[in-house]
């Protein structure tokens, strides 16, 4: 028998009076529990998965956004920390990307701060043509503190002129899930445990009715919410949705995945290593490292891929190295008659810069202001597919130019990456670039100006010339600017304490 929830007395008669995710990985947990915090008892929410399927059990790196997700479940930072033995991301530290043996970090948070109507690389960029030699990362308060293995929560400086420290988290992927599963559950969430191996459609209008369960148990919602992995049970499975492969222009599709133990205090933000034919993560947690090698099997045999990963190990492997297959692309749509796919089931773009996980909080925050009734109505549903549908190409974009922004011609997969040829929306962001250093942002647009900015120059790419007003501004003035925001930076760095004083106090403060 299908379950059917009963109406609260003050919803409208086409209320959405109950919802099903399917699967208890990152993204099923995590619209639970935002869910049942926005909605309470108004909405009965269930969760079905499958001991015996498993998580992905990767993704444990994520970018400050993550943050507002954490306000609006109400989370208590420190508790979080503990419960999943995070630690704080500060940036991404790419090595031999642009050529061997580069290394850049792209921090999060301002690099700078404007001056006049222009973005602070304006005046850098005028600095540099003019022959000057400062670094662009030494007015990253992110960068700095980095360096010094210095993190904690610093808010802006000077007054609120200057950027304070934008952090977000390393986890542990299944403590997460585990974590926010407590919090969903207390909120009235009810679990389902159980392999679902079928379902059922409304003839008319197509909407799913029910899942079915292996034993035969039904379950039956308003809305459907499939967090059910690469396979999309409900998504693709059920309703047939397809996918846009975007291979031609991020080629890796495999991964290798391996905890080490820990050697040294972790470390504030993630390594980005470009190898030989893909590139290998490493995440610091605070009892453990979590490692990847991720690069296309086009290139270089799985055997041959996980040698590399092992001969290249910080500490000593705690487990036998996981390989994941996938495919970067998106689904045709994300959203299809009464069925939201999030997380996996809804696409994937590969782990370089961290966004899966925003990905399913951005789903998430664009579902509620969507929230449908039951009647569906195809403008609003067709709005969310459209707009998802940006952020998943722009995000794409975004990574597509740390691969095809390289000097390297070592092996025949950089060859191959610097030949490739780009999404026209990336060539003619390049174009504005070159000319003036100017970035230009699409409105579903994640990265931010500083982001694109560090990666460009990052991997040596500058532009021709600059803004033609930066050139107006005096050089003895520029330097004196560029002096004041150095020394309130280095006040405030020196002010900090280290990540490990930082990471003891949040396990204190239970
Ligand atoms: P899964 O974790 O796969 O969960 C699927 C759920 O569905 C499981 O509970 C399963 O039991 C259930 N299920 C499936 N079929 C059935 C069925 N028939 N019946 C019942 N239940 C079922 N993201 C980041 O943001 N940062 C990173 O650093 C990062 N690194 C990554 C590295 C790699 C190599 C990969 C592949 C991904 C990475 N990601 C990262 C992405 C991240 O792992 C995912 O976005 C996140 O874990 C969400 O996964 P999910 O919940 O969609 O799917």
């Amino acid at each position: 028998m299908a379950s059917s929830p009963s109406l609260p007395p003050n919803a409208a008669p086409d209320a959405i009076r109950s919802v099903a995710i399917v699967g208890g990985g990152t993204a099923g947990w995590m619209a639970a529990t935002l869910l049942s915090k926005l909605f309470g008892p108004a909405l009965s929410i269930t969760l079905i998965e499958s001991d015996e399927i498993g998580t992905v059990g990767v993704g444990e790196a994520t970018i400050p956004q993550i943050k507002l997700y954490n306000q609006a479940i109400a989370l208590d930072e420190d508790a979080f920390l503990r419960a999943t033995h995070g630690t704080l991301k500060l940036g991404i530290q790419f090595e031999n990307w642009g050529r061997l043996g580069d290394s850049y970090l792209h921090a999060f948070g301002d690099i700078g701060m404007p001056l006049g109507s222009l973005s602070f690389h304006q005046h850098w960029l005028a600095h540099r043509h003019g022959g000057g030699s400062r670094d662009l990362w030494s007015f990253s308060l992110n960068d700095r503190a980095a360096r010094a293995d210095k993190a904690g929560r610093v808010g802006p400086l000077a007054g609120g002129r200057l950027g304070g420290l934008a952090y977000a988290f390393h986890f542990d992927a299944s403590l997460y899930a585990r974590y926010l599963r407590s919090l969903a559950e207390a909120a009235g969430v009810r679990r389902v445990e159980g392999r679902i191996e079928g379902h059922a459609r409304d003839g008319l209008t197509g909407n799913l009715t029910h899942v079915r369960l292996a034993g035969g148990q039904e379950v039956a919602a308003d809305l459907y919410i499939d967090c059910s992995g690469f396979r999309g049970l409900l998504i693709a499975q059920a309703l047939g949705e397809g996918y846009q492969d975007w291979s031609e222009w991020l080629p890796a599709n495999r991964a290798w995945a391996v905890p080490t133990a820990r050697v040294r205090a972790p470390r504030p933000y993630t390594r980005a290593i470009a190898r030989s034919h893909g590139w290998q993560w490493q995440i610091p947690l605070q009892h453990r490292t979590g490692n990847g090698h991720v690069f296309s099997d086009r290139f270089i045999s799985e055997d041959e891929a996980r040698a590399e990963l092992l001969a290249n190990l910080e500490g000593e492997p705690l487990a036998e190295p996981r390989l994941i297959s996938f495919t970067t692309g998106r689904r045709t749509a994300f959203w299809s008659h009464n069925v939201v796919a999030l997380g996996l089931a809804s696409g994937f773009l590969e782990p370089l810069e961290s966004t899966s996980i925003h990905l399913i909080q951005a789903g998430l925050a664009r579902l509620v202001e969507m929230w449908p009734t039951r009647a569906f109505n195809a403008l609003e549903v067709a709005e969310y597919n459209r707009a998802m549908g940006m952020e998943f190409e722009r995000i794409r974009d975004f990574l597509v130019l740390h691969y095809t922004q390289t000097e390297r011609e070592d092996t025949a997969f950089w060859r191959h990456c610097r030949a490739m040829a780009r999404p026209e929306t990336l060539t003619s962001r390049l174009a504005l670039w070159d000319a003036a250093g100017r970035v230009y942002r699409y409105p579903e647009d994640l990265f931010h100006e500083p982001g694109w900015v560090q990666v460009l120059v990052g991997q040596r790419r500058l532009p021709h010339g600059h803004h033609p007003l930066a050139a107006s501004l005096p050089a003895d003035r520029r330097e004196q600017f560029f002096d004041d925001i150095t020394a309130i930076q280095a006040r405030a760095v020196d002010a900090m304490g280290t990540h490990a004083e930082f990471l003891t106090g949040a396990r204190a403060a239970g």
